[in-house]
């Protein structure tokens, strides 16, 4: 059996972290132009460089930990990945790094790492902890201004699309996890699915591509997850 999950925004909205639709389009009170798009970094990458480092810092603050929906997911993965004849791969659209915190392994960022940064010059991918900006020499070619963050912005490619094409491809059960239905490719990747593929959606409310799943279930995912999470163990001997 081959289980694909998909997260996001919406997981780590339970952990404090704010989704960009529950804000009318705005993520932390920027346009997302102005902040998640190569034309927006040019035109002022002070405010670029200024807004990662504070998504970073959040992210760092004691307080802001996994909740139980990462928590569900992470338990799901790690109880089943060492079972034969089964694969379970989680997908994020998420930038930040609470699955990897509640336990999970091998996550795929499919929009980029909010603890990472690239070198414009050579596109090497270096943990960050710190902050930086454009006064920091790069550690790979020592130059300032080339470091940015290892964010996929609008308008550019996403990373491991082929292997998230490969693994629905062949996926059995398909589970969307607080995603809008409105960013692409991610919003198709329901109906790339085989057509005996089980697809459940979880979600505070329909989305666009609702239709395209055999069970909704309403809620929020810190609530609902456990309680899924138990149903699928127990239907897998
Ligand atoms: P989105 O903000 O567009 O939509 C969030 C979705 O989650 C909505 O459909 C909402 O109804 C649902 N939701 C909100 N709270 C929920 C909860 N508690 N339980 C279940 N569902 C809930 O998010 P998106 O579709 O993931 O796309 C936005 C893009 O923004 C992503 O590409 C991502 O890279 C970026 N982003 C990431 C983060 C993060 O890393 N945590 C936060 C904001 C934006």
């Amino acid at each position: 059996m081959n289980i694909v999950i998909l997260t996001g925004a919406g997981i780590s909205a339970e952990s404090g972290i704010k989704t960009f639709r529950d804000n009318g389009g705005l993520w932390e009170n920027h346009r997302v132009e102005e902040v998640a798009s190569p034309e927006g970094f040019k035109a002022n990458p002070d405010l670029v460089y200024r807004f990662y480092n504070d998504r970073r810092r959040q992210l760092l603050a004691p307080e802001l930990k996994p909740n139980d929906g990462h928590e569900a997911i992470a338990h799901l993965i790690n109880t089943l990945s060492s079972k034969e004849n089964m694969t379970i791969q989680l997908i994020t659209q998420n930038v930040d790094n609470l699955h990897e915190r509640a336990g999970a392994k091998d996550v795929w960022h499919m929009h980029g790492e909010l603890m990472k940064m690239r070198c414009q010059e050579t596109g090497e991918v270096f943990e960050s902890l710190e902050s930086f900006d454009a006064t920091t020499p790069c550690p790979c070619c020592q130059q300032q201004g080339n470091l940015r963050p290892h964010i996929v912005w609008f308008g550019e490619h996403p990373f491991y699309l082929d292997k998230a094409f490969s693994l629905l491809a062949l996926c059995d059960l398909f589970i969307s996890i607080g995603t809008s239905g409105h960013v692409y490719p991610a919003a198709q990747f329901v109906s790339m699915t085989p057509d005996d593929c089980h697809r459940i959606e979880v979600n505070l409310e329909g989305t666009p591509v609702s239709h395209n799943f055999n069970e909704h279930i309403t809620g929020a995912a810190g609530v609902v997850l456990p309680k899924l999470v138990q149903r699928i163990l127990k239907d897998i001997p």
